[in-house]
């Protein structure tokens, strides 16, 4: 039905409202807006809370239709709506639309508007009650506005967001979450939090995620996803659930995408291993290093170098703190021919185990060493010549004592000590290799001293010490 018929057919004020006091003096008391509309638009009566909701008199109403106070966006759909009722049996229709005020402003309306039809089914006029929701809409639109802006930042966010309910099903995922997962948004209704856990890890998280749920705290929780092309993405993030009835459990979870930085830590924790591991190689091949540097293969013993540091070293603190130093040249006695009866590695072998009863016969102080071949040089701190005449017998005594494989094994010892007129440790080792050489003279297996040639008792000595 056009609107030109609608005017044409409908438009009678007989039997109208219009006439009917008792109705006009409730009507003006009404607080929302009442109006009487004729069918093509004028305002026939219009009560005073209508006039204050678009600011004009009654009068200038009444000179006016609807059209010219709605908002120019609402014009069409309500005179689709009013012809809607005059060309049916509809009586009554609900609208939301937009009023200009006087001022310009714009109003917003609830219009429930009713047909009222004269005896013959003529229309006469439309009763419309007008409540202003201007406030309501403005609340229901920054409620819009702000859920838009929750969404747009929930949806933007670089963190993996997901909302689901107490058993896992997803209500709700951002794009970050999507991207990294590689679903689409039509996936997340049908998946759980099991379906996207990596199954290595699923009891693992699901205990994590439970036990938050149970505690009904913040947590912090890592969990090992499973992308949907197969790829696992390690995240870190805070779980947090919400109870907003007595039934419902809302769990939410903000995840970071820690899988490069967890690669990295596992890298830089293999490096850190390996060079541990290097590290402590390192330090048995240095170890090893200075064993064989210091040390003489065979006997285990301080080998020549070190001998001669400490010898030095000794040999200055003696010329400082005035204490005794002794040194003890041994040679093994006729041990060329025990080579060349018995072979070199027998040989070795008495090297070896005189090296070994030289150790155990010294006193911790003492530097045993081996001096090269088969002689022995034993450095004797805080030692005077007596004392170091005693140690050499000693040393000679256990020697001969021991049992020996082949045949008897005995050695010569030369002593000497630190005298004033010595600058340098060579003069000791001169005098003490000068004694041994006597010792060897005098029929070997005996112990000769530096200076022992001038004394009387030298022979008792050294055959007190071999009875
Ligand atoms: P002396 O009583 O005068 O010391 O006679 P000697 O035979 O012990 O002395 P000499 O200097 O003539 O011979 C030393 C021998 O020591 C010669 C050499 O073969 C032997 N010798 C040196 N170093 C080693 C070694 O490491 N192992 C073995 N088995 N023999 C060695
Ligand atoms: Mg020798
Ligand atoms: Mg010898």
């Amino acid at each position: 039905m056009t609107r030109a018929r609608c005017r044409k057919d409908c438009y009678s004020a007989a039997d109208s409202l219009l006439t009917s006091e008792d109705f006009f003096g409730a009507f003006d008391h009404f607080c929302v807006g009442l109006a009487i509309v004729s069918p093509d638009g004028r305002w026939l009566r219009v009560n005073p809370a209508f006039c204050a909701m678009l600011g004009y008199r009654e009068e200038e109403l009444r000179q006016m239709t609807f059209v010219d106070v709605s908002h120019p966006d609402d014009i069409g759909i309500s005179i689709t709506r009013d012809c809607e009722l005059l060309g049916s049996d509809k009586v009554s229709y609900q609208l939301r639309k937009r009023y200009l005020r006087k001022d310009g402003n714009v109003v917003w309306a609830l219009v429930n508007a009713s047909l009222v039809r004269g005896p013959d089914g003529r229309p006469l006029h439309f009763v419309a009650q007008i409540l202003d929701v201007t406030a309501q809409h403005r609340a229901e639109e920054a409620l819009r506005e702000s859920e838009e802006r929750y969404r747009e930042l929930f949806e933007s966010a670089s963190d993996m967001i997901q909302v689901t309910d107490a058993t896992g099903r997803f209500l709700l995922v951002n794009r970050a979450w999507r991207e990294t997962l590689g679903y689409e948004a039509e996936d997340i209704n049908r998946l759980r939090l099991p379906d996207v856990l990596h199954p290595d890890y699923r009891e693992s998280c699901l205990q994590a995620w439970e036990r938050l749920l149970a505690s009904d705290s913040v947590g912090t929780i890592e969990m090992h996803f499973l992308a949907r092309d197969g790829r696992t993405i390690v995240a870190e993030g805070k779980v947090s659930c919400c109870r907003p009835d007595a039934t419902t459990v809302i769990v939410r979870g903000i995840f970071r995408d820690i899988t490069e930085r967890r690669s990295f830590e596992e890298l830089l924790d293999e490096y850190r291993r390996d060079l541990e591991e290097m590290n402590h190689k390192l330090a048995e091949a240095n170890a090893r290093l200075e064993l064989l540097a210091t040390t003489d293969p065979l006997t285990g013993l301080n080998n020549r170098l070190i001998f001669q540091h400490r010898l030095e070293d000794e040999f200055q603190r003696t010329g400082r703190y005035r204490v005794p130093l002794s040194l003890a040249l041994l040679d093994v006695d006729h041990f060329k021919s025990f080579n060349d009866t018995f072979g070199h590695p027998a040989g070795d072998v008495v090297l070896v185990e005189v090296g070994r009863l030289l150790r155990h016969s010294a006193r911790i102080t003492d530097v045993v060493a081996r001096f090269g071949g088969e002689e022995f040089a034993i450095l004797l701190p805080n030692t005077p010549l007596e004392g170091a005449v005693h140690l050499g017998e000693r040393f000679r005594h256990v020697i001969e004592s021991a049992v020996w494989k082949h045949r008897p094994v005995t050695i010569s010892v030369g002593i000497a000590s630190v005298t004033p007129d010595m600058n340098q440790s060579g003069a000791l080792v001169s005098a003490a290799d000068a004694a041994l050489y006597r010792a060897k003279q005098l029929g070997r297996n005996r112990v000769e001293w530096a200076g022992s040639e001038e004394l009387a008792d030298t022979v008792v000595i050294s055959t007190t010490f071999r009875s």
